[in-house]
């Protein structure tokens, strides 16, 4: 289950590997008819206490004036102030953006040196009707077990390692997968070369590079399935640039910061941070995932409100 978590050997501390375990042996879980609807409910939820939801909206800078901030501005002009703020964003894009006073140099520094977990080169797959049974737990194949510690090592032309695939659960699910998501673990030098591109306008040798570790994944694919291909409708690729793109993490990160268990401390983040009304959530922070990121929601939450009961009891 490496993949799930970016396991590196010698530094990915243990409780991360019995963290995603437990999830798993306890019974892993599905949004039938996918994860949009769990932000559309939160959507309600705010909506219900007063708030409004902004999409669309990429924020380009954060006003601070002594350490506290004044006002984010978003790309098309918009200006937003509030008594509290909270930066659910890798980091390096929140240094990216704020004021470049906001933070101690030793801070940014720190923060930008740490390493982030690996990228994956994944694969979106329409598959024709009744062509590929569903499958309700994720996958996992790997050429090498023995390799499995060491899947952020990207040699071209023994690339993929392994796979990491599942068949997403449909509205009333029947016996045959309607898509599948397959993930490669790769990591961002692997594409470093386009570094400098934007989606859609990359260029035609990364799109040949992409059609080709494709069929590299489809190829190993096949030696799990013979005759996978013959279920394929439609595939859309993403790489770690559209991952980076679209989250704006660094380097594309599945999780964000690597922890080490070889300094525990080091990776560390703190919710509270040197500008005053400014406090930081997410998988950064914390553990990623479904189960990571709204654990470190409901500390970041309670250090506004306090300790909720209810929450603690759940
Ligand atoms: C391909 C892939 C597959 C994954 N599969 C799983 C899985 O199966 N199970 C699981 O539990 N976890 C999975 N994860 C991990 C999980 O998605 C993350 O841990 C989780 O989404 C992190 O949540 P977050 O709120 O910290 O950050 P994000 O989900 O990255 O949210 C941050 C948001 O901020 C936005 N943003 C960034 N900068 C700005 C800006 N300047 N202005 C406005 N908005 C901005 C981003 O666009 C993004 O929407 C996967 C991750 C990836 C990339």
């Amino acid at each position: 289950m490496n993949p799930m978590y970016g396991g590196i050997e010698g530094h990915t501390p243990a409780y991360i590997h019995a963290l995603i375990n437990v999830l798993y042996i306890e019974g892993p879980s599905r949004f039938e008819g996918g994860s949009l609807q769990m932000a559309l409910a939160l959507q309600a939820v705010i909506e219900q206490a007063g708030g409004r939801v902004v999409a669309n909206a990429s924020v380009e800078h954060i006003e601070v004036c002594e350490r506290e901030v004044k006002k984010v501005v978003t790309r098309n002009g918009n200006e937003y102030q509030a008594d509290r703020y909270i930066a659910a964003i890798h980091p390096s894009e929140l240094f990216r953006i704020i004021d470049e006073s906001a933070f101690p140099r030793a801070y940014r520094n720190r923060l930008e040196s740490l390493p982030n977990t690996y990228s994956t080169f994944n694969l979106f797959i329409e598959l024709h009707e009744g062509a590929f049974p569903y499958i309700n737990h994720t996958c996992y194949y790997e050429r090498d077990y023995r390799h499995i510690w060491r899947l952020g090592e990207y040699i071209e032309g023994q690339w993929p390692a392994g796979l990491m695939y599942i068949t997403p659960t449909s509205a009333h699910q029947g016996p045959f997968a309607t898509h599948m998501i397959i993930n490669s673990i790769m990591p961002y030098e692997a594409v470093a070369q386009w570094e400098n591109t934007l989606t859609g306008r990359r260029g035609t040798d990364y799109e040949a590079w992409k059609k080709a570790r494709q069929e590299d994944v489809i190829q190993l694919m096949e030696l799990r399935y013979p005759d996978f291909r013959r279920a394929i409708k439609r595939i859309y690729t993403a790489t770690p640039l559209t991952i980076r793109d679209y989250f704006r993490t660094k380097h594309g990160s599945l999780y964000g910061y690597a922890k080490d268990s070889e300094n525990i401390l080091r990776s560390q983040v703190p919710i509270f941070t040197k500008v005053s009304n400014l406090l930081l959530t997410g998988q950064n922070v914390g553990l990623h995932g479904i189960c990571g990121v709204p654990l470190s929601a409901i500390n970041t939450a309670e250090a506004i409100v306090g300790v909720n009961q209810i929450i603690r009891k759940m």
